[in-house]
């Protein structure tokens, strides 16, 4: 048994220090990047959010929202082949559109399905989700993925620390998802004790992956989970994360799946866990005797259509950009000084409703 002493943070923990700059106007601020790969041959231009490969928010219906704002949508690993098929007659924008699989002898049949049916050239990106990623058998399906897709650019998670993060990149993948433990509607630290504060887990596993280069390009990371408020994804990216994922943040719309619940004159959409029991049934049609649910069900307030979001969340990343003096998002990790903050700060911004 060994302790690390080191305090490691989560967003709530810290805030940014203001900082001279001579930005005019917040519509200075650059949120879009340009990315080249450390295996793909792929280069990638949009604004690097994404929304999480869960079955309320990796929907179809978000994909054709956030793809004219140059967001992706990682879709979830539930859709079937048949239904990609009939999508895909009427969208074509492969930039935005992520492919998700597990590593189910059936997600590899899909996929090589998917490949040879022609349909995998819809997608830029292919994603391999699964909750623990510090499984041998993890890395075999990485390596046997980028056998079959050459060209992707690979994603794959999950994992919390910088050792794993490399084997990732030197495994096959091009970008690594980071977080054991922060989702919304995850209750993997407190069924099995597993997890790491997620600032310190993106701040370590970007300085791995970044460690990681060619000519091309290097090793990137994906910020997965916990985001709770858009200064979350800022302070992700201040971390160093290229890319933020989030689920809570993209439920609750019109475009998420689940049910619109009405309760005490107020309406509400479900946001259950992908590891929740109700996922478990609904997807798989049972939960296996050997295993817990590690996610919640929970009411989201419903709130419309996600392009109004979509407007706050860039307004408020390009503030972020003016007050640190960032003109661009590859700038913010640049120029970024997190202040430690205490408990009760914490507590009060937790507490703090911003319609009121
Ligand atoms: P959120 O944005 O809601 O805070 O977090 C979304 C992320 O939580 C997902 O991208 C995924 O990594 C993680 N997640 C989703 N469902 C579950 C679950 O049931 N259990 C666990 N451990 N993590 C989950």
């Amino acid at each position: 048994m060994r302790i690390e002493e080191d305090i490691k943070l989560d967003y709530a923990d810290v805030l940014l220090r203001p900082k001279r700059s001579t930005l005019t106007s917040r519509k200075e601020v650059v949120l879009e990047r340009t990315f080249r790969f450390y295996h793909s041959p792929k280069q990638w231009t949009g604004v690097p959010i994404m929304t999480a490969n869960m079955a309320t928010c990796g929907t179809f219906e978000m994909a054709r929202v956030l793809a004219p704002h140059k967001i992706i949508t990682t879709f979830h690993k539930y859709y079937k082949q048949a239904e990609y098929q009939k999508f895909f007659e009427t969208f074509n924008n492969p930039n935005f559109v992520v492919y998700t699989l597990g590593m189910r002898d059936e997600d590899i049949t899909q996929l090589k399905a998917m490949s040879e049916a022609g349909l995998l050239n819809n997608f830029s990106f292919i994603c391999l989700d699964v909750p623990n990623g510090y499984l041998e058998k993890f890395l075999e399906t990485i390596k046997l993925i980028r056998a079959l897709a050459p060209e992707h650019i690979i994603i794959a998670g999950n994992v919390a620390t910088n050792e794993m993060t490399e084997e990732i990149i030197l495994s096959g993948a091009d970008i690594v998802k980071v977080g054991i433990g922060p989702g919304s509607a995850c209750t993997t630290r407190r069924m099995t004790g597993v997890g790491y504060p997620q600032l310190s887990a993106v701040i370590e596993c970007a300085d791995a992956a970044h460690g990681i280069s060619n000519t091309k390009g290097c090793g990137l990371v994906i910020a997965d989970g916990g985001q709770q408020y858009p200064s979350c994804i800022a302070k992700a990216f201040c971390a160093g994360a290229d890319f933020n994922m989030s689920g809570s943040l993209f439920s609750g719309f019109d475009e998420s799946a689940g049910k619109l619940v009405e309760k005490d004159g107020k309406k509400y959409k479900e946001y259950f866990g992908s590891s929740s029991n109700k996922a478990l049934l609904e997807f798989y049609g049972k939960k296996e005797a050997h295993r817990a649910s590690e996610g919640r069900y929970v009411l989201m307030p419903y709130k419309g259509s996600v392009a109004s979001f979509i407007q706050d969340l860039f307004g408020s990343l390009r503030s972020t950009g003016t007050y640190i003096g960032a003109k661009t998002l590859k700038e913010f990790s640049k120029r970024a000084t997190f202040i430690r903050v205490n408990k009760q700060l914490t507590t009060y911004l937790e507490n703090f409703d911003q319609d009121n």
